[in-house]
Formats: C-alpha cells, structure tokens, sequence
C-alpha cells in the first residue's frame, strides 16, 4: 500500500509514515495482508541498498523491493547485510 515519504529530505531520503506503519501492522494482526516488506525508489539510481538504506535498516528480515531507474530489484533485510532474491513476475 501506498504511504507518504515523510522524511524532512524526501530527496535523498525515506521515512514511511510510522502511522501508515502502524496501521498496515495492526490490519495484519486483525487478519489483513502480511506486511512481508517495503518499496521506495531512486528515480536517478540503482535499485540496490543505498549507505543510507543499509545504515537505517533494522535487519528485520522484511524484503525491499527498490525500484531504479533500469527495473526493480528484492532485498531481504537480514541482520548482518541485505541479499539479492530472485523473483518471477506470473500473472494472475
Ligand atoms: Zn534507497
């Protein structure tokens, strides 16, 4: 779901709305959708952890998925570093 980037410097950085946070956890606690992960993008870059995406994570283990400007990567924010996941786009 979408949810607004309220980081004082959107520009260079994300901070997901804690209250959208808040409610998308509570949904799943109610039996709504699992929150498995976050999305956010760098419109001029690589899909890849920035420094500043890997020095906020919290190791949670939840999937990123960043979009670049050449196509869309999955990242497992692990405790020690993010890894690559391979994904198949299927229709539903
Ligand atoms: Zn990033």
């Amino acid at each position: 779901m979408p949810a607004a980037n309220v980081h004082v410097s959107p520009e260079t950085h994300f901070e997901i709305d804690p209250q959208a946070l808040i409610d998308a956890h509570r949904a799943e606690r109610n039996g709504g959708p699992m929150v498995v992960g976050y999305y956010h993008s760098h419109p001029d870059g690589e899909p890849h952890p920035s420094a500043t995406d890997q020095a906020m994570a919290s190791g949670d283990g939840r999937i990123w998925a960043i979009l670049g400007k050449r196509g869309m990567m999955l990242w497992q924010d692990d405790p020690l570093r993010f890894h690559a996941l391979s994904y198949e786009v299927v229709e539903v």
